[in-house]
């Protein structure tokens, strides 16, 4: 099929057809891009710095790109000045160093937080108890060049519907949880980026207002590139 045909299918099984569409085009050439591009697509995940920025200058300006992978913080500077949303903020120490990058270029940066959610211990992201200390640290309210939109969170590689479930929808409480709390104004939880190709209808029933598709808008990646 093609991609455009792929994103027809793809739209039409959503459960929630107001959850954004970010097409995960990791690895994937330009051209497929470009065809996502005209099918009316203006979100692009990648989760390679460098991959993004080969990409970013070959595409209409109005291109979002979505940084979905993990971040070092040494290459936050390369996509500083355009990056529309970096999805896996999983550390205090990267947030702070996203923030010293911001207030460089004078740019708030919007992120998400990426919570570890899954039974894997290989998944990235923030634990609870974690995530409550650096809420309750000073340092935290002292941020100037960071925008916290919500959370992201990814479920374990498995089978198992119900334990995807299951973890879609803790993440999705401690969403709401942090949404009634009184939060510093630099954060916000609006986004709640949860489901990839396998998992992305158990994801919108459980409250996704995004989801990172890739595999099955794009086809199967060549895994030796990740
Ligand atoms: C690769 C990737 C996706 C997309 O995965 P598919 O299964 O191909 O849809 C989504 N989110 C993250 C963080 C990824 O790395």
């Amino acid at each position: 099929m093609s991609i455009q045909a792929n994103l027809e299918s793809v739209k039409k099984s959503f459960v929630n057809p107001d959850c954004a569409l970010i097409a995960v085009s990791k690895t994937k050439p330009l051209e497929d891009l470009r065809e996502a591009y005209a099918a009316g697509i203006r979100d692009f995940g990648e989760n390679k710095v460098q991959e993004i920025q080969a990409k970013q200058p070959e595409m209409p300006a109005d291109t979002h790109w979505h940084m979905i992978g993990h971040l070092q913080s040494n290459k936050i500077k390369y996509i500083a000045p355009f990056v529309h949303l970096i999805h896996g903020v999983d550390s205090f120490k990267l947030l702070k160093e996203i923030d010293k990058v911001g207030k460089k270029i004078n740019r708030a940066i919007p992120v998400l937080l990426q919570m570890h959610i899954a039974m894997e211990e290989s998944k990235f992201g923030f634990d609870r108890a974690e995530l409550e200390e650096m809420l309750t640290s000073a340092e935290f309210t002292n941020l100037t060049h960071v925008k916290i939109e919500g959370l992201m969170g990814m479920a374990t590689f498995t089978e198992n519907q119900e334990q995807i479930r299951q973890e879609f929808r803790g993440l999705k409480q401690l969403f709401d949880e942090l949404k009634s709390r009184n939060l510093p104004d630099f954060m916000k939880m609006t986004e709640l980026s949860m489901g990839m190709s396998g998992d992305y209808q158990i994801a919108q029933e459980e409250g996704s207002t995004m989801v990172r598709i890739g595999s099955a808008i794009f086809g199967a990646r060549n895994y030796s590139q990740g």
